[in-house]
């Protein structure tokens, strides 16, 4: 996950919350230190923790909880608001006109930050939401720069735009000036330096006036940490800088100093990069990001879903059913297609605070739709026997209801062993009935058939 040791060092805070017995002031000054240790150790500026942390206090000692949460929810609400606050807005990515196209995003930065990757990525990421893009290389300083691009834009079927040993970026850029006029997007990528150097500053600042780009971003990678601050500053000289990528967040332990050094300029984080391959881009969103540190799913779920009412005996027996491992396929199918709606099972445990923690294997109960469908045909096509205890499914009988039911055996050979993987779970014990019921008592409104 994305800043992994900030996220165990916030959740090992929220745990300390969820076991005190009562929240008095030095339950919350415990707290509040815990989470200026954490911040401080990815990174974030000493007095963008104080003020975030006095926040935090503040509120906490003032504000009284709604009514349906309780001290210990309402604290956590604090934390993850404040949190959310101080990453600044949700964003909505490139906002790209059809009408006025082609909408040109010049990327800059660095050497090594991740702009030619990236360049790749945001293409990609347009492409397949229906946009006609197109990656321009106006990297004239990198021997290769043209090649790694045309590769990335090759394998996603995207046209690179350049000329491998033009010295003149300006001269690439109006060789293509009109060929690009067809794309509704065109991503320009341009060279870095392994500092803010003059040379830099003066290169970006012609590109910048050749191309006129519709916005320029700054792409740092996160183990820049506070550093992510000066770049954003230095080269919004050259050219107006309204977005920043933070890049490699999968990779460093100090993202919260690249973050937070870029919420407080005026350019706002549009994506982050979280990890090497072309679909490891994701729109920044500081709520979910929040949520997915804190380990609560999406807490302004919990505090909605909290209030759902539930027939708690229903509850009670289908945790009982799963807990002591005693279900079919049958009510496997239903569990899946319940939770397929719900999202994994993981993610609601990561809802309800004290569960977050059960390190339940990944996917335990989501699967697929279009797998589900087929299970679905597979199932119609075995005996009542068969479904009932899956055990007897032996090579034979997968064979017969895979040509009864068209689907292939070793998609039924996938059901039988996300069956067993379910059982085995349940069965360790970890989830307890306890929590089953817990669980459902949360969501079962929404469980089909319940
Ligand atoms: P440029 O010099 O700014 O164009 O940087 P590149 O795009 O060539 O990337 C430099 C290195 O960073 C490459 O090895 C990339 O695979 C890697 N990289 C880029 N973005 C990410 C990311 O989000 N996560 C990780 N782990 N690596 C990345
Ligand atoms: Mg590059």
């Amino acid at each position: 996950m994305v800043l992994d040791k900030l996220g165990e060092a916030l959740k090992n805070t929220l745990r300390k919350i969820a076991k005190s017995h009562f929240i008095d002031e030095k339950v919350i000054d415990e707290l509040v230190k815990d989470i200026q240790r954490a911040l401080l150790q990815s990174d974030v500026p000493v007095h963008l923790v104080f003020d975030l942390s006095k926040r935090i206090k503040e509120r906490a000692l003032k504000e009284k909880e709604q009514p349906g949460i309780t001290k210990k929810e309402h604290l956590v609400k604090i934390v993850y608001e404040e949190l959310v606050n101080f990453l600044g807005e949700e964003q909505k990515g490139i906002d790209i006109d059809k009408e006025k196209k082609p909408v040109k995003i010049m990327l800059v930065g660095l050497y090594g930050n991740g702009k030619t990757t990236t360049a790749a990525k945001i293409v990609n990421f347009y492409k397949k939401r229906g946009y006609k893009a197109a990656l321009m290389q106006l990297d004239v300083y990198r021997p290769a720069a043209y090649k790694q691009l045309k590769q990335l834009g090759d394998s996603i079927n995207v046209p690179v735009f350049g000329v491998e040993k033009e010295k003149d970026p300006v001269k690439i850029y109006k060789k293509y000036e009109k060929d690009i006029n067809k794309y509704d997007l065109v991503v320009i990528d341009t060279a870095g330096r392994d500092a803010l150097s003059d040379e830099l500053i003066d290169e970006i600042n012609r590109l910048n006036k050749t191309t006129k780009p519709n916005m320029s971003i700054l792409v740092v990678g996160a183990d820049v940490g506070q550093a992510a601050e000066k770049q954003a500053e230095v080269l919004s000289k050259s050219c107006d800088i309204k977005g920043v990528i933070i890049t490699k967040l999968d990779g460093t332990a100090k993202g919260g100093g690249a973050l937070a050094a870029c919420s407080v300029t005026d350019a706002k984080v549009m994506f982050v990069g979280v990890g090497e391959k072309i679909d490891d881009i994701e729109l920044f969103n500081p709520k979910g990001f929040v949520s997915r540190l804190l380990g609560m799913g999406d807490i302004e779920a919990l505090l909605e879903k909290a209030k759902e009412v539930m027939d708690e005996e229903k509850a009670a027996e289908l945790g009982k059913k799963l807990s002591t491992g005693k279900f079919n396929l049958v009510d496997l199918y239903d569990q899946m297609k319940a939770m397929r709606k719900m999202g994994p099972l993981s993610k609601l445990f990561e809802l309800i605070p004290g569960l977050g923690n059960l390190n339940l294997p990944k996917n335990v109960l989501q699967v697929q739709e279009g797998k589900l469908n087929k299970w679905k045909f597979a199932m119609d096509s075995m005996t009542k026997q068969e479904l009932e205890d899956p055990d007897v499914l032996s090579r034979t009988r997968i064979e017969r209801i895979a040509s009864g039911s068209g689907v292939s055996t070793s998609d039924i050979r996938d059901l039988i062993k996300q069956y067993r993987l379910v059982k085995k779970f349940m069965k360790g014990g970890k989830l307890s009935q306890k929590n089953l019921a817990k669980l459902m008592k949360k969501f079962g409104g929404k469980l089909p058939g319940m």
